[in-house]
């Protein structure tokens, strides 16, 4: 037989979809599953925006549309995206995308050449880590540090990870899965090296907008930076069209051209008809992206209380993503676990509980002792979110 190929030894993948498979595999045998394990939304996407996909279809919106997308969508994100963090783009500077993932290969593919260093977060979303190994460069980590609000940056860290071979930082505020978000402080001081070693950042803002409190700021705002950094845009969360498959880069003339260029290699052009039910997302009423939150706040509540009433169990509340990522060294302890992976499969068996753990966002570090589970609770009602973490308890 002939041999795959051998980058194909460097490739991980997002591992919530096999927590994903396990729990739909123990529900098809009969058992109740509190899904907590994928940042996915069970709340259908506003009758507007479907309404506008589906008139998009009537009206002839089917075939190839512009690689970089249709005029009206570049130039509706532009001035949204642009307005909401104090940055002025041109259609130009965006370009539309299958959701917000590819952004994150594209961006690789655009700036990293082969045994290049490029430094992400991790824990963190599990594709930086997988994308940079396989396009060959070296993915570098970087920590979280637990402070009483949630999680801080580790400045020092990334300082002293920089070397003349590092390329680029991925850097993601507010953050999966731990649900962090930078201090204006901490942001500065990431520009601040960005600019200080002249890296390309990639500032993934899938969660921009999927906020409780206050308002969100970013990086590309500050001094020197819009020329420098590729933003994440995602219509997946912040509109519940995590299926729909619709986001966007937006970027520095020289990596939007490049960017477009891949596209066109890659998928042609995103899925026509969805880039106009994107137009009404972003254009119509907005009265639905309020009352989602509204709705994930309450479940956030919810959680984080019975989350904290667990012995060992001990979680901050986050003011951001639907996402918790409780401490939970000393249940783990306690209950003879060494491994939290044994853990999540135990609980799985006896409460229906699924969940990820710490395991599913990059490479364990060395000297990391503590142990973490992530609860998303996007995806699962207020009453199940009590009945399933009332059994974990
Ligand atoms: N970035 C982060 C931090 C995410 O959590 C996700 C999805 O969960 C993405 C990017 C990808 O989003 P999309 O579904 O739009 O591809």
């Amino acid at each position: 037989m002939q041999n795959l190929a051998h980058r194909l030894e460097r490739l991980g993948t997002e591992t919530a979809f096999s927590v994903a498979q396990a729990a739909a595999a123990w529900k098809a045998q009969g058992n109740t599953v509190f899904p907590f394990h994928l940042g996915d939304i069970n709340i259908p996407t506003a009758p507007n925006i479907i309404e506008a996909m589906n008139r998009a279809i009537a009206d002839g919106h089917t075939g190839y549309c512009p690689g970089p997308g249709i005029p009206q969508l570049r130039e509706a994100l532009a001035e949204d995206i642009g307005s909401r963090r104090g940055i002025t783009f041109g259609p130009d500077n965006v370009v539309v995308m299958t959701g917000g993932k590819p952004v994150i290969t594209k961006f690789l593919q655009a700036v990293m050449n082969p045994g290049e260093e490029v430094l992400y977060p991790n824990p963190g979303f599990p594709i930086y880590e997988s994308q940079i190994e396989y396009l060959g460069g070296t993915a570098v980590p970087y920590r979280y540090v637990p402070t009483e609000s949630g999680f801080a940056i580790d400045l020092d860290q990334i300082r002293a990870s920089i070397t003349p071979n590092t390329t680029a930082i991925i850097y993601n505020d507010l953050q999966n899965p731990i649900s962090a978000e930078s201090t204006a402080a901490e942001r500065e001081a990431v520009a601040k090296l960005a600019i200080e070693h002249d890296l390309w950042v990639l500032s993934d803002e899938a969660y921009f907008e999927t906020r409780y409190e206050g308002v969100s700021s970013s990086i590309a705002a500050l001094p020197g930076m819009a020329e420098r950094t590729v933003i994440l845009y995602t219509f997946s969360k912040k509109f519940a069209m995590t299926g729909s498959r619709l986001g966007c880069a937006v970027a520095p003339l020289q990596i939007a051209q490049v960017l477009s260029k891949l596209n066109t290699n890659d998928e042609s052009c995103t899925t026509h008809y969805v880039q106009w039910a994107g137009i009404e997302a972003l254009r119509g009423p907005q009265d639905s992206v309020q009352s989602m939150l509204d709705v994930l706040k309450g479940r956030r509540d919810a959680a984080c209380e019975l989350v904290n009433a667990i012995p060992g169990f001990q979680v901050a509340v986050p003011q951001s993503t639907f996402y918790l990522f409780p401490d939970v060294t000393e249940a783990m302890e306690r209950l003879g676990h060494s491994a939290v992976g044994d853990f999540a499969t135990a609980a799985l068996h006896n409460t229906g509980m699924s969940f990820c753990t710490r395991e599913h966002f990059g490479r364990r570090l060395a000297g990391e002792d503590r142990q973490y589970i992530r609860l998303a609770y996007s995806g699962i009602e207020t009453a199940d979110i009590r009945l399933g973490l009332g059994r974990l308890r």
